[in-house]
């Protein structure tokens, strides 16, 4: 729409098309009166304050009246005035008039309503209703809600039907007793809310509060360190502690919004539990930590460095493994593969991203010739159709929940999952495909077969910019519907429409998680999703694309820093001479040859005491792993491990040596997200008392072991980042402290590239893959009738050992529970809440049984967010052969009640 002049209080105002009156004064530093409007929400015209008089047109709200060309608009008037003190009376006279005891007294929307309108006292005393108190809901362990503040602006409301997509709050009753109740008027924590806060943020008054809350001397913006999203927070700090948490308005990833954890789950920097000095493996040592003793840094971190070189020495440097942290910043990942092949000499290192998107990497690679997400996370927004494989947003990328939540109900987007659960998207989703764990390939290749059965496919795209489209178009001509639903469990129907949906958009998106990656045919998958993509000419452009849902905050960027056993950072070739005479030349030493061990493969090594030491940086394996028990014998074969880490976690119980680490809330860094978005994260707080950051811990070590790091903090790592990763050339401190920067970002005049293959792809041309659908490793059968599926639960991240410390998100999530659908649980005799056993043919666990149709009959579900149920020791360590990823989605098992 055209931009429009116009005249607000005698004043020349420009406003862009479609801008409403209200927005186009607040802009222009004109403040008119209002509660219900939000920028964030649609205008709702509900408090009515915002009255304003237009020439010609008389008194309108301004909040639903767009800008017109020429528009004579006054704000202030004798009428006006009379209006909106009438309006605000009634809001005002519902609201307890304790505004000195209010924790919002000075912040306050109706505070200010009331300054400006002038409110007769005398006749608000008359007006008041009697003493109808309604109780405080204290249920929530992050927020309280007070009826009796409420003025029913409904922004709580439109908040989380608009934002979150949940559509928890609603008005009850009528009249005088009207007020906001989370749905079925049950307290909050019985509700279906999920305390993203959200609502909380938005209320204009003290109805909807913080618990915790104290005013910050000073903010500094950060990074969130939970899930691969990032989004962009702000931490408020007093006497050098995090006291408050805000989102980020400026973020381009979240925009200001933040999920339950990000907004409260950061207990975990002030725990009392943080590792505060070094520990040696001691039998005899010490109570607070059995088998260790407290030991200085300078024994442990000399200790470790006479080990790792003796080891070295005695047995080669192939005999040590090193596992980077994906949770750490880039820097720290660059400086540990750096420190892994230029001081030990192995090009054995590793990060987690083996166990979850490894196939990303080699899937995308195959098709696209680059391994990582091809389109903003903006385009979701962006996009008519959005297609979610393997991933449940809401639960493991909460803030990307949000975000295509709001793409439907703002931008009529269409959606498509495809997730043996009946998550909480495909609960209201276009179409829902329950297919089968493991059969993602047999599902992709029958959505294939439909496009180009029924001529849907992008002739030009394909005959354009892709090779193998023949070879491919041969393959899916044998998966037509009936047979991928035999195969899938889908109905054929279904797969027809879903098929249909997203190849007649014009602009469709493909997000996919570990529901994909995460099998024995993972890279397969990510290939299939690929295909899809070519095949309907859905790449290179906004509103489309490809894209994995990152799991940790910083996986994408240890693979990219070159945590990887078979590349350099920024995934420069180890084969290639001149590639390797670079880094030689900047590292002053002689590279190793061959490619190193993947850390899946690294276990087995260690069990046969090929691999006799290990140095693991922020991460938990022996909790974590699939078929966890076999990790921890790996790791109890080793001769020497040392372990980084915040917190005592089950891996660093069997270290030699724990150093303990900073939070990334006290170190310098960057993180990148999930749309290779490379993002500043600061230095809030100090350390506690004893502890180091990585960068620290591994200078030193190098040091000890005869090899100094030239460049010794984050912005100078940063540099020779830039330096030495072409994809990475124009980051600094300096451009990445005004924005951040998406890779590629060839040099400093760079914007950064969020959109991938625009006119070419990095070979030239994409890559169709003919593909077959091969069984998952396991089978249900007659012993092990069910299939486990593992997953993230909303409120916890990973092994838990940062979420599950903070009080709140174990309130809101205590304990785990085996998800089983109620006819497999009727048929095993079990009810809700009950203690089962579940087995497999590599353990067995107890766990409570919690029924719910969101699995599919012949489906469980459990996560591994809880040491003390341990279900990786149910999972398998059956890899994909390309990536060497496990299939943590599909392990064959036994339910029965515990008691028998
Ligand atoms: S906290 Fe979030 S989920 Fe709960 S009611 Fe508010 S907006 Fe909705
Ligand atoms: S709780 Fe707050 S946001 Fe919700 S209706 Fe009441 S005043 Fe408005
Ligand atoms: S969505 Fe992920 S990055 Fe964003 S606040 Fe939640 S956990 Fe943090």
């Amino acid at each position: 729409m055209a931009d429009a002049m116009l005249i607000i209080d005698g004043q020349e105002i420009a406003a862009a098309g479609g801008t409403s009156v209200l927005d186009a004064a607040l802009g222009a530093g004109i403040y008119i009166p209002h509660l219900c409007h939000h920028p964030d929400l649609k205008p709702a015209g509900v408090c009515r304050l915002c009255m304003v008089e237009i020439a010609g047109k008389g008194m309108t709200l301004s909040c639903l009246t767009p800008v017109e060309e020429g528009m004579v608009v006054r704000t202030e008037s004798p009428e006006i005035a009379k209006v909106r003190r009438v309006a605000a009376e009634l809001l005002v006279v519902n609201h307890r008039p304790d505004c000195l005891v209010c924790a919002k007294n000075n912040r306050c929307e109706l505070q200010r309503v009331a300054a400006h309108v002038g409110i007769d006292s005398e006749r608000l005393a008359r007006l008041r209703r009697s003493e109808k108190t309604p109780p405080v809901d204290s249920s929530n362990p992050f927020f309280t809600y007070d009826p009796n503040q409420c003025v029913l602006c409904g922004i709580c409301v439109r908040t989380c039907d608009e934002i979150v997509g949940l559509g928890a709050l609603d008005f009850a009753y009528r009249g005088f007793n009207t007020m906001v109740t989370p749905f079925g008027n049950e307290p909050f924590v019985e509700s279906c809310c999920e305390s993203c806060g959200e609502c909380v943020v938005r209320c204009p008054v003290g109805a909807l509060l913080p618990k915790k809350y104290q005013q910050p001397t000073r903010e500094a913006n950060t990074i969130c360190p939970y899930c691969g999203t990032g989004c962009g927070m702000i931490l408020g700090v007093r006497d050098n502690r995090i006291v408050s948490v805000r989102g980020d308005a400026a973020s381009p990833v979240s925009r200001g919004k933040l999920c339950v954890k990000g907004r409260f789950g950061l207990d975990f920097i002030h725990h009392p539990d943080r590792l505060t000095t070094p520990l040696i493996r001691d039998p005899a040592g010490g109570s607070r930590f059995p088998g260790f003793r407290e030991a200085s840094w300078d024994e442990a971190l000399g200790l470790a460095a006479q080990s790792l070189t003796s080891i070295r020495d005695q047995y080669g440097p192939a005999a040590i493994m090193g596992i980077s942290s994906s949770r750490g910043t880039n820097e720290e990942s660059y400086l540990f593969q750096k420190f892994m092949r230029a001081v030990v000499g192995t090009n054995n290192v590793d990060n987690c991203a083996r166990v979850c998107h490894s196939p990303s990497v080699t899937g995308l690679s195959a098709v696209f010739g680059s391994g990582a997400a091809t389109n903003p996370l903006d385009d979701i927004e962006q996009t008519d159709v959005l297609f979610l494989i393997g991933c449940s947003p809401t639960e493991a990328h909460p803030v990307i929940g949000m975000r295509i939540q709001r793409a439907r109900s703002q931008n009529g987007a269409r959606l498509i999952v495809a997730d043996p659960r009946k998550t909480r998207l495909a609960q209201s989703a276009d179409s829902w495909l329950p297919v089968r764990p493991g059969a993602n390939v047999a599902l992709l290749n029958g959505l294939a077969h439909v496009i180009l059965r029924d001529r849907l496919h992008d002739e030009d795209f394909i005959a354009g910019r892709t090779e193998h489209f023949e070879q491919f178009a041969e393959k899916v001509r044998e998966y037509p519907p009936e047979r991928a639903a035999a195969i899938t469990g889908v109905p054929a129907r279904d797969i027809e429409a879903a098929a249909r949906l997203y190849a007649r958009a014009d602009r469709a998106m493909i997000l996919y998680g570990l529901g994909v990656t995460e099998h024995t045919d993972g890279s397969f998958g990510v290939m299939a999703c690929a295909n899809l993509a070519l095949l309907t000419g859905n790449v290179g452009r906004t509103g489309c694309g490809v894209n994995p849902l990152r799991g940790q905050n910083n996986v994408q960027g240890a693979c990219d820093m070159g945590a990887l056993p078979n590349v350099l950072p920024g995934y420069q070739s180890l084969e290639d001479p001149a590639v390797r005479a670079k880094f030689e030349t900047a590292w002053g030493c002689k590279l190793p040859t061959n490619k190193g061990l993947k850390y899946t493969e690294a276990w087995h090594f260690a069990r046969a005491k090929r691999v006799r030491a290990a140095y693991i940086v922020g991460h938990n394996p022996a909790q974590t792993d699939p078929y966890s028990q076999r990790v921890v014998e790996a790791l109890q074969s080793l001769d020497f491990l040392v372990v980084n880490d915040i917190f005592l976690t089950k891996t660093a119980r069997l270290a030699h040596v724990v150093l303990p680490a900073a939070s990334f809330a006290e170190k310098e860094g960057t993180f990148a997200n999930a749309d290779r978005r490379v993002q500043r994260v600061r230095k809030v707080v100090d350390p506690p008392a004893g502890c180091k950051t990585d960068v620290d811990i591994l200078c030193e070590l190098s040091q000890r072991m005869g090899y100094t790091m030239p460049a010794r903090t984050p912005c100078d790592l940063m540099d020779e980042i830039a330096a030495m990763v072409p994809l990475m050339a124009g980051m600094n401190y300096v451009r990445l402290d005004e924005q951040s920067l998406v890779w590629p970002c060839l040099d400093k005049t760079d914007r950064g590239s969020p959109l991938l293959y625009k006119e070419r792809f990095p070979r030239g041309r994409a890559t169709f893959q003919a593909l077959d659908q091969t069984e998952p490793a396991e089978a249900a059968d007659a012993s092990y009738p069910l299939i486990l599926t593992t997953g993230r639960r909303l409120q916890h991240y990973n092994c838990g050992s940062m979420s599950r410390c903070t009080p709140g998100l174990s309130v809101l999530c205590p304990d785990e529970r085996l998800e089983i659908h109620p006819q497999d649980a009727a048929n095993l005799h079990v009810d809700e809440g009950q203690m089962v056993e579940v087995a497999s043919r590599r353990g067995r666990i107890n766990v409570r049984a919690h029924l719910t149709d969101r699995c599919s009959p012949g489906v469980v579900f459990l996560s591994f967010h809880f040491e003390e149920v341990p279900t990786n020791e149910l999972t398998g360590d059956q890899l994909d052969p390309l990536a060497c990823t496990p299939e943590y989605k599909v392990s064959a098992v036994r339910v029965t009640p515990a008691n028998r």
